[in-house]
């Protein structure tokens, strides 16, 4: 192997490291575990959950829900990202310049941390205690991006109300029961499970 193979070579390596890293930060810091409510719930039971495929960022989510701040999230599948210098879920299209200026960020509340890996990858993590479910770095990664970042309910603070109040304003019903033992939609699993798409379990 000549040199610049090698290089190529540790650097796929390196790149396959962040991946599998990130992964375990979103499965551990994001409870991203199917089997999460395990001993809580049974398979009977239901929650609400945004269908990612149908949402389409409208900012309803921000403000339609019983909670303040709502328990809409946005979360990171970190397997979809590109982990882009310049992410389009970060950074407002007349970005004056890539970095973590507050002009900068699409996100008015700062909830998008980014970090460099290196040249020329980042990471982006959301502070879910700054998210409140606006959605508008998501819009901003579909458009653009992967697509890696989406709107969730998050279980570890919905009440779970008998009727979603999101889900009666949604102007694309993206809003609907899946079994509690089976709490979060993720992109790649639904794509996987669906290879001619359609919907997702509901
Ligand atoms: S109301 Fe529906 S379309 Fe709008 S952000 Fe929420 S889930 Fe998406
Ligand atoms: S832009 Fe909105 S949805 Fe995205 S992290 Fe910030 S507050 Fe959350
Ligand atoms: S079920 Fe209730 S608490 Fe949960 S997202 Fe809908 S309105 Fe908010």
């Amino acid at each position: 192997m000549d040199k610049e193979q090698k290089n190529s070579s540790d650097r796929m390596t390196r790149r396959s490291f962040i991946r599998s890293s990130a992964r375990g930060v979103l499965l551990t810091g994001t409870g991203w575990t199917l089997g999460y409510l395990g001993g809580r719930g049974t398979a009977e039971e239901w929650v609400w959950q945004i269908d990612p495929s149908k949402c389409i960022y409208c900012e309803n989510c921000a403000t339609a829900c019983v909670l303040s701040p709502s328990a809409v999230k946005c979360v990171h599948e970190f397997e979809i990202c590109g982990y882009c210098r310049l992410c389009t879920g970060f950074f407002v299209p007349d970005s004056i310049a890539l970095d973590e200026s507050a002009e900068n960020q699409v996100c008015p509340t700062n909830a998008v941390v980014r970090k460099f890996i290196e040249d020329p990858y980042y990471q982006y993590s959301i502070n879910e205690d700054n998210c409140f479910g606006c959605g508008r770095c998501a819009l901003g990664c579909n458009a653009f991006g992967n697509g890696s970042l989406y709107l969730q309910i998050r279980h570890d603070r919905c009440v779970n109300c008998n009727q979603c109040a999101i889900a009666l304003t949604c102007p694309t019903e993206a809003i609907r029961r899946v079994p509690k033992s089976r709490p979060y939609d993720k992109k790649l699993q639904v794509q996987e499970e669906n290879p001619q798409g359609g919907e997702s379990e509901a």
